[in-house]
Order: structure tokens, then C-alpha cells, then sequence
């Protein structure tokens, strides 16, 4: 895909305005908004503007913006207090997931990065 905006893409159309979502930041290249659902205090969604279906797709299309969707991912936490650098404890330290795949629960297909802390989480995830 050459990151060109698809119709009928849900995060395609959070970028553009059409559906409305609580944004975190926004840069030239990115959104971060938060999730729906939330799976924990902190879930935020980290997404490129252009569309590519997953984080691989996009890292190789577009490596700049795969990078810039990671460090976004660490101003989320930052601005949400949640980085080793706030302190220790349950509720310190976030965890980055790119589901991939239907298979591994991926349910819209535009490259996002959950941002999920505020909580203990557990490893290995279920
Ligand atoms: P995935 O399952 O593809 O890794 O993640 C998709 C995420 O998008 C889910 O966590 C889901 O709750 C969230 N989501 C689905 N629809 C919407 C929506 O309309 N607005 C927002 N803010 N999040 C959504
Ligand atoms: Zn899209």
C-alpha cells in the first residue's frame, strides 16, 4: 500500500475529522487518541496519518513514520506520568503492542500502537 487513505478505514477517517475520538497529540505524521475501550487507565492509540494495514507494512514503507509513531508512543507516556523516570510500582512502566494479524487480535487494519500502563500488567500477555 503506498499509505494513501482508504475508504471505509476507521482510523482513516478518525485522521480526516469524520468520526470523532479524544486525541492525546497530534503531529504532522501521527495522532494519538484514546482507545474506546480501554484495557487499562492509560490506553491510548498511536496511529500514522497515512494508511498502511500494520506496523510492518508501515515500517517498511515508511521507516520516518514507523519512528515517529514510537517516539509518540513515548510522549503519551510522558504526558500520562507512566515512564520508568516517574518512579516504581504497579502503576509505573507501559507496555507498546502492535497486534498483527486477526489471528493476534487485530481488528482494524491501520497500523496503531496501544499505549497501555497505569496498571500492572502482566508477562507473558494472554
Ligand atoms: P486492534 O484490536 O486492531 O489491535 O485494536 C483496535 C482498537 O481500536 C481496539 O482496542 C478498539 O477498542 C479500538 N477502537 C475500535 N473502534 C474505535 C473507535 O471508534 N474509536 C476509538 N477511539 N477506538 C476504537
Ligand atoms: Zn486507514
Amino acid at each position: 500500500s503506498n499509505g494513501e487513505p482508504q475508504q471505509d478505514c476507521l482510523f482513516c477517517k478518525i485522521v480526516a475529522g469524520e468520526v470523532p475520538a479524544t486525541l492525546v497529540r497530534e503531529t504532522d505524521t501521527t495522532v494519538a487518541f484514546r482507545d474506546i475501550n480501554p484495557q487499562a487507565p492509560t490506553h491510548v492509540l498511536v496511529i500514522p496519518k497515512a494508511h498502511y494495514p500494520d506496523a510492518a507494512s508501515l515500517a517498511a514503507a515508511a521507516p520516518e513514520v514507523a519512528a515517529d509513531v514510537l517516539r509518540e508512543a513515548g510522549e503519551v507516556a510522558a504526558l500520562e506520568k507512566i515512564t520508568p523516570a516517574d518512579g516504581e510500582g504497579p502503576g509505573v512502566g507501559y507496555r507498546v503492542v502492535f497486534n498483527t494479524g486477526a489471528g493476534a487480535g487485530q481488528t482494524v487494519f491501520h497500523a496503531h500502537a496501544h499505549v497501555l500502563g497505569g496498571r500492572g500488567l502482566e508477562w507473558p500477555p494472554g
